[in-house]
């Protein structure tokens, strides 16, 4: 008869919760001198006596005493012992089998919603600029070569933003005042991109787009407001409040054979409202 020892360790209900949804990988347990018969086996080395630390696979984890208790089998990937906090550690791996736990019907759909949640807030954070919380252009880029297959492509617009002057911003100002301007001005655009219903991304370092579907006349009107609006804000500083304008470059894509050309388009629009003295919005 082969007699199968599993350790069974009993953990507070949090704990357990915890193990259930794979937020704890690590499971301590002080060296009290129950675990220290149980773990470490004495062997005779060069006349000393050396420990080591038993292995096992397979672990019982209870909340409470009693077999009507919440328990779960899970495999244990390593046991350890951590000299700095004099704990064994029990590296948590696949839950083998649970009983008794009010997770036990939903446990798979929790775990799976616990694990959605967790890429799409992964992915959310990969498509954003750090400094102003707007799409990325890693993200424009997927949104476009979505964008032009759908229906209402022909409505598809794009609108180049670059803050003008904006080096002097920052030799004047210094370079945390430049990001709060930046930052400052992501929110309007961002804004007035739902005003226009589309989408706005940073592009490069103070220059933003906005890819959004409504007629051209409705555009115009918003973009002038948006236009006025950045320029009457003050971003405060010590030494002198600082106002910022932007040049605008719009392109349509029922104009264009791909959304290289429309974003060129749009670019170019940009530069020549830079010629034009700028604070200046350009139709291509
Ligand atoms: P123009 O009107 O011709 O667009 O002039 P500009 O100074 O805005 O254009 P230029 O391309 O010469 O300079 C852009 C400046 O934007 C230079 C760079 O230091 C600044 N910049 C880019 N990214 C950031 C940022 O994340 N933070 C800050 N503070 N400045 C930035
Ligand atoms: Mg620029
Ligand atoms: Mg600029």
């Amino acid at each position: 008869m082969i007699i199968f020892h599993m350790y069974k360790i009993s953990v507070s209900k949090e704990l357990f919760k915890d193990i259930q949804l794979k937020k704890l990988k690590v499971l301590e347990k002080s060296t009290s001198s129950y675990w220290k018969r149980e773990l470490l086996e004495p062997k005779i080395v060069n006349d000393k006596i050396k420990y080591s630390i038993k292995q096992i696979d397979k672990i019982k984890i209870t909340n409470g005493l009693g077999e009507e208790k919440p328990q779960m089998i899970i495999e244990c990937e390593k046991i350890d012992y951590s000299f700095k906090k004099d704990l064994f550690e029990f590296y948590l791996g696949r839950i083998i089998e649970q009983k008794n736990s009010d997770l036990d019907e939903n446990y798979k759909d929790t775990l799976i919603q616990e694990l959605l949640r967790e890429r799409a807030l992964l992915e959310d954070n990969m498509n954003r600029d750090h400094l102003t919380g707007v799409y990325n252009r890693r993200k424009m880029e997927n949104d476009l070569s979505m964008f032009i297959n759908q229906n209402n492509k022909d409505l598809l617009t794009a609108i180049f933003i670059d803050a003008d002057r904006f080096k002097s911003i920052n030799d004047n100002f210094g370079h945390d005042t430049g990001d709060k301007a930046l930052t400052y001005l992501a929110k309007k655009i961002e804004k007035y991109a739902g005003f226009l219903n589309g989408e706005v991304y940073r592009y490069g370092g103070e220059e933003f787009l906005i890819l959004c579907f409504l007629p051209r006349y409705e555009i115009e009107s918003k973009l002038n407001e948006m236009k006025e609006e950045i320029k009457a804000h003050k971003i405060y500083h010590p030494k002198q409040d600082v106002s910022l304008t932007v040049s605008i470059g719009v392109s349509f894509f029922s104009d264009c054979k791909t959304k290289d050309e429309m974003l060129k388009r749009a670019d170019k629009a940009v530069y020549q409202a830079k010629e034009q003295g700028r604070d200046t919005i350009i139709y291509s």
